[in-house]
Order: C-alpha cells, then structure tokens, then sequence
C-alpha cells in the first residue's frame, strides 16, 4: 500500500500560512513560492531572507506568536518550528479545520508531506520515501536530475503547443501515442535538447503534416566520443543517445563496458579498425551510416576518445551533410586526457610545461615525416597517439633533433581501464623496456617533464595495486 497518494496542487493566487521563520521555514516558503502561492508566516523572529521573499512575494509576515487564527482563509499549512508543542498544535488546528498540513520532519504529525523536487516545469519530478528518509530522497532526485536534462522543460512546452492539433490530426488514442513516443525520443526532441528550438517546432510542424501519408522519415546519426575506456567517464548526453539508437556502428577502440551501456536490443555492427587491417575502409563506414539513416534509424556512430581527435569524425560528418542526413556531435575524453589523469601525470604544470601538444605518431609509409623541430621545445608536452609501433623511430628523431635523451617518457596502455599498465623511462630507455614490458596496444605516449610527476600523483596505481 502506497502511505501517501502523489498529486500536483495548483496552489497559485492561494494563501498559505507557513510557521516558523527559520532556514527550513525559508526552503518551504521558497517552494511554495515557485508554485504561485501567497505567503502568509506566523513567527516570532524571522531570517533575512524570508523576509526578502516575502516581500517580494507581497505575502504576509505577523510576528507573533502562533494561534489558530491565523488558519482563516488559507489553504494550506506547514509548520516549520523548533518548538514541538506549536508544531502539534497547528497540526490539530489545521486538522480540525480540514486544512492539509505538514509538520516538518514530523510525518506523524503531517497530513501531507512535501516531496523531494526536480523541477523541469512544465515538467515536475516528485520523490518521496514516504517521510521515512527524505536524505534517501534527496539522493534519488541526484541520480534523475543527472538523467534528465535541463532543456526537458522546453520540449514540455514545446508539444504542449501542439497537444489540440495532435489530438485533432489523430483519431485514436494509439495513434497519438505512436506520434509522441516518436516525437518525445527522436529529431524532435533532440532539436530541443541541443537549444534549437525553432528548428524543432519546425521538424514536428512537418512531422505532424507528413504523419498519415505514410513517409518514412529520414533518421539521424549520433557521433559520439565513448572516452577511453571507463563507462563512467561517458558524458550524460553520449549515454542518453546510447539508449536510445536503433543501431550501434563502433569502433574496436570502444571498450566493453562501454558497449554494454548501449540499448540492448539495437543492432550492432562492428567497423573496428587494426592496424593495417580495416575491418571496413573509411568511405564504406561512411556510406553505410548514411545508408542506415535514410532507412530511417537512429544511428549511434560511437568511437573511442574523442570524434574529432584522431577519430576521423570530420570526414564522417562530411559526408552526411552531402547527403542531407542530420547529425549530432558527442565530445568524448580524448585518450589524452584520460590517460594523463589515471596514470597521475598532469599534462600543464606551471614549473613544467606551459603547453601540449597532440600528434599522431602514425608515420605514413613508415617514413619520419614529423615536424621534428616543432615538436622539440623546451616546456611542451608531447602527447602521441598511434605510435607504439613507431617508438623507437620517434624517440630517435627526437633525440636527433635536440631533445635530451634523459627526457622522460611514459607509456600508458588500456588508459583509464581496470587493466591499466604505465611504463616510464627516458627517450634513450624507453624503447627496451616496451619490448621488455610487452607494451600492446592501445597505448598513448606521454612526452616531458611533466612525467616525473607521476612519481607522486599516482592516485590510481596506487588503489589498483
Ligand atoms: N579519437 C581517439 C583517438 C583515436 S586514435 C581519442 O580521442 O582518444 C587511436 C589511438 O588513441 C591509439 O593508438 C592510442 O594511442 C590512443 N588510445 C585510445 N584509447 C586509449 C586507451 N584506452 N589507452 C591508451 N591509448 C589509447
């Protein structure tokens, strides 16, 4: 059995009576406030800032002590006071009167208890435990602010708009289902989400118009950076994409535990790419994602780190804006990032480094065609990816090129994962010890000072060992 029945009061232009004056009074007073109600408090002293709103929102203040008078005209009350036989008569007065009251923290006393917000409005989340731990509710309303994003209460204003023609246009009520459910998780809804509002009342006008006859619309591709490995450093908006496409394209780069959080029942197509050994060249991945859009799917084009670092992400884009198919882009933590926070190397440092830099160590035909001489400065860090294979080439044409052999070095590999392994040494060592070490890839190279660090700030290793 439910202990209380979940409802949503209009409570604006009606006067409420709050008693007490206090912090808690104030939170109270403040959520009344936001709902339209009319403050009326009953205290005998009062903080600064509710006397500010109330105030503002031209309410009452009576300083005074608390007597059943003050319940004539209100519809409802909450009794916010430290002292327990004021709380218990306002309790018994309101009750006698018919008047729904909360006792704060007193769920014995309350006729009604006041729910943990998350206010989207027109959208509004209620969390309650039913007064037995409002610190467990208040961390349940954590966890669905973090799922549920800002912009929810555009997209409620937005179809709220729309809600007569839609009823209009559909004669069934499985009808109109289908059009919201539609509209509420597809171009639509993400057009709001990415603050394009206009654009979006635009898509649902021509949904709305196109509805009966029968058109497929064309879907929509998500490019998005899955990070470098740990699920847990995924942005909000890569998850909520990752849940809800029809088909997943990914690359070898994205880890498990990443894939795992994907919808479980969307297609998978795997278009990993090893060295020398593409599963399917660039222009076919890019054909079949816009292939699988004009059939009308949502397509989660998801690679590892960064779409746009080493991630080919322009010329994937590219292709879709040619042919007319809509795309979003998902920054990810690019490997660098990732790998220089696990392995407890701070990329900047002011006594170390004032600048980084990211190259690809992947040398075409196997050749050193480096920009050698920008690539050696003092107070730089080098990150490189793609080039465990070439290290031995790229710590020679460093060294040859002004470099200090004694420059530290790391090698990260499976970066922000369980399995994480960092090796270090210098230009002149490092080479050895990869082979020793069997270094496999992925792995990132980290070059300069800022590596000794890691001797301290190994936060990581040091829980993982
Ligand atoms: N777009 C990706 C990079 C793709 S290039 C990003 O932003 O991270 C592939 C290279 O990234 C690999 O050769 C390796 O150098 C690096 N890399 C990706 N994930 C990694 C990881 N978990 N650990 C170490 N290096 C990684």
């Amino acid at each position: 059995m439910m202990d209380f029945l979940p409802i949503f009061y209009d409570l604006k232009g009606q006067r409420c009576l709050i008693v007490g004056g206090g912090d808690i009074a104030l939170r109270k007073a403040d959520l009344l406030v936001r709902a339209g109600a009319i403050l009326r408090v009953v205290s005998l002293d009062l903080c600064e800032a509710l006397e500010e709103l109330i105030k503002k929102n031209n309410g009452e203040f009576h300083q005074a002590a608390y007597s059943s008078e003050y319940l004539s005209d209100v519809t409802l009350v909450i009794a916010a006071t430290d002292n327990g036989a004021v709380n218990i008569q306002a309790s018994e007065d309101a009750k006698q009167r018919g008047l729904p009251i909360n006792v704060v923290d007193n769920p014995g006393l309350s006729s009604f208890i006041i729910p943990a917000v998350i206010d989207r409005s027109p959208v509004v989340i209620a969390v309650s435990s039913g007064g037995q731990s409002p610190v467990l509710a208040r961390l349940l309303r954590g966890k669905i602010e973090s799922v549920i994003p800002a912009s929810y209460g555009r997209l409620g204003n937005l179809v709220g708009r729309f809600r007569e023609q839609v009823k209009a246009r559909f004669g069934t009520i499985n009808q109109r289902r289908g059009f919201w459910e539609a509209t509420l998780q597809g171009p639509v809804a993400e057009m709001v989400f990415a603050g394009k509002e206009d654009k979006a009342e635009e898509l649902l006008t021509e949904a709305l118009a196109a509805a009966d006859s029968d058109q497929r619309e064309v879907g929509e591709v998500y490019l998005v950076g899955g990070g470098p490995g740990d699920p847990d450093l995924l942005t909000f908006k890569a998850l909520r994409l990752m849940q809800q496409a029809d088909v997943v394209v990914y690359d070898r780069l994205v880890s498990a535990g990443v894939l795992d959080l994907c919808r479980r029942d969307a297609d998978r197509v795997y278009v990993g790419k090893a060295r020398q050994n593409h599963a399917l060249p660039q222009e076919e991945i890019n054909q079949l994602l816009v292939k699988l859009a004009k059939e009308g799917k949502r397509v989660l084009r998801l690679k590892g780190g960064d779409p746009f670092i080493f991630g080919r992400g322009g010329e994937e884009i590219d292709q879709l804006m040619t042919q007319d198919v809509p795309f979003q882009v998902v920054p990810g933590i690019t490997s660098a990032s990732g790998c220089a926070a696990y392995a407890g190397i701070p990329l900047t440092h002011r006594d170390f480094a004032q600048s980084v830099r990211f190259v690809t160590g992947h040398l075409k035909d196997d050749s050193c065609d480096l920009p050698w001489q920008e690539l050696v400065h003092a107070h730089q860090t080098l990150v490189i990816y793609m080039g465990l294979i070439s290290l031995p080439l790229i710590c020679d044409g460093l060294i040859e090129n002004g470099m200090s052999p004694d420059m530290p070095i790391a090698l990260v590999e499976k970066g922000t994962l369980p399995e994480q392994r960092v090796v270090t040494g210098t230009l002149a060592t490092i080479s050895k010890l990869a082979k020793e070490a069997e270094v496999k890839p992925p792995a990132l190279i980290i070059v300069g000072e800022v590596v000794t660090l890691r001797d301290k700030f190994d936060w990581y290793g040091a829980r993982h060992s």
